[in-house]
């Protein structure tokens, strides 16, 4: 087996485990709030001097993400990009 037949095979198969992967499981977590689904509101303060955490215990004050509107889960770009075309398939051929 040649050099370039194992790379192409390597590729088919990382695109067919992704594509599974796709169709398993459509949804991944939020890479914003981690799968949260809250954050904690930007501190420019905190920004600026790299201090996670504040001296006193207070209340933390959380907000939704606004990237996955509180739900935690992203679409996978895979499965986001087979809705795409399923819709333009969808609304090309009706
Ligand atoms: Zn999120």
């Amino acid at each position: 087996m040649t050099l370039a037949a194992t790379a192409i095979a390597l590729i088919v198969a990382v695109t067919l485990g992704y594509a599974f992967l796709c169709w398993v499981s459509p949804f991944a977590a939020c890479r914003a709030c981690d799968g949260t689904g809250n954050r904690e509101p930007f501190s420019l303060l905190r920004a600026l001097l790299g201090r996670p955490e504040p001296r006193r215990k207070r209340r933390r004050i959380r907000t939704k993400c606004r990237r996955c509107r509180g739900t935690g889960a992203r679409l996978r770009i895979g499965r986001r990009i087979h809705n795409n075309s399923r819709r333009l398939r969808h609304d090309a051929t009706r």
